[in-house]
């Protein structure tokens, strides 16, 4: 079938994107699903900074590539050997398909799967395959989502079925901002009740692992960013103390307010620095949680020693160690209960046409989530 969808045709581009226009909106070919697949209808999807750090270059990816990674749509017709899900079915994307076979899956840790993270640097769907051409030749997926679009063939295992009542575009947010972000605080750290927490970095990522923080019960949630306006929805989402990042005493006034540092600190913006300030506010014998990406060549440099005299840990943090088909069901009913305001995350809704310009207002850091509508 034919479909308009947006395509990065190469990294790189100059800001402002409304101008350079990285993405272009054209009609491709996109195939009906194979076995094990299903075509999607997309219903809504995110702008995240990795679909950012693709365009300009920092996370580098096959192109020409259909972007778009955090979605939810509905089922339109099934491929061979898919009996567990029905047309009609509301469903959540999560952008690392899971195999269930190989040694991270048989471990509980589908979001370490080999076959999922070889499929997604390659660009194909879980079976190898690329549904998407143009021109007679093959487009790559994005993270075998590609949700840029108004449909995508997917695998299976890229998908989780929800109740149909939560609003689509709200389910969008949970595929990556949420599982990420709340994963990291719930499911790498393992937070107890009662512990203090502190979010560097308070993107849509960073402000899910805000709320899941408080959800989880800490005494005292730190939120640290650049922008005094997120600053402002951190502490209306929860947030006890707020720092503002370019202060260059923040680490001081962190680690005095705090008596020390916190006992958890996650850094969730992809950048050595933020990692340092993070590493500089957890307490001794605390814990520092990374789930920013950055571009893959940065290293981070720590005293040794503190590791062991402090008896420090350093966690890293993917998809937010999600179980999807456990985590997602989890998540929504908390939302439900008013224990995570994810409604609150959404800056904007967009049409595909204005894609351009809504990742220039996400790199300006202007924005939290924009959701466009398909
Ligand atoms: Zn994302
Ligand atoms: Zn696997």
């Amino acid at each position: 079938m034919k479909i308009r969808a947006a395509v990065l045709n190469k990294m790189g581009a100059a800001a402002p994107y409304a101008q350079s226009k990285p993405l272009s909106i054209e009609e491709v070919t996109l195939d009906p699903p194979g076995p094990g697949e299903v075509l999607i209808k997309i219903a809504a999807a995110g702008l995240c900074h990795s679909d950012l750090s693709v365009i300009d270059g920092n996370r580098p990816r096959p192109t020409p590539m259909v972007l778009g990674h955090e979605a939810a749509g509905i089922v339109e017709s099934l491929g061979a050997d898919v009996h567990d899900l029905s047309v009609g079915d509301h469903v959540i994307m999560v952008f690392v398909p899971s195999c269930g076979h190989c040694v991270p899956c048989a471990e509980g840790r589908p979001a370490l799967c080999e076959p999922g993270a070889a499929a997604n640097t390659a660009g194909t769907l879980l079976s190898g395959g690329r549904r998407l051409h143009r021109n007679g030749t093959d487009v790559h997926h994005h993270l075998g989502v590609s949700a840029f679009a108004e449909y995508a063939t997917v695998s299976r295992r890229s998908l989780v079925k929800i109740d149909n009542e939560l609003p689509l575009d709200e389910a969008a947010l949970f595929g990556c901002a949420v599982l990420t972000g709340v994963g990291a605080v719930i499911n790498t750290a393992k937070m107890p009740a009662g512990a203090t927490a502190a979010v560097v970095g308070l993107g849509g990522v960073g402000l899910s692992a805000l709320l899941g923080a408080v959800a989880a019960g800490a005494s005292r949630v730190v939120a640290v960013d650049l922008s005094d306006e997120k600053l402002g929805l951190a502490r209306q989402l929860g947030a006890t103390d707020t720092f503002n990042a370019g202060s260059s005493d923040a680490a001081d006034e962190i680690r005095q307010a705090t008596k020390g540092g916190v006992d958890f600190a996650f850094e969730m913006a992809g950048s050595v620095r933020a990692m340092e300030l993070a590493y500089k506010i957890t307490r001794r014998g605390g814990t520092t949680v990374t789930a920013g990406l950055p571009p893959p060549t940065h290293t981070f440099p720590l005293l040794q020693v503190n590791l062991v005299a402090e008896e420090r840990t350093v966690k890293g943090s993917y998809i937010g160690t999600c179980v999807p088909t456990r985590d997602l069901p989890r998540y929504i009913e908390l939302y439900r209960r008013g224990k995570l305001s994810v409604d609150r995350l959404m800056s904007a809704h967009l049409k595909l046409d204005e894609i351009n310009l809504g990742f220039d207002r996400l790199s300006e850091g202007k924005v939290v989530r924009q959701v466009i509508l398909i």
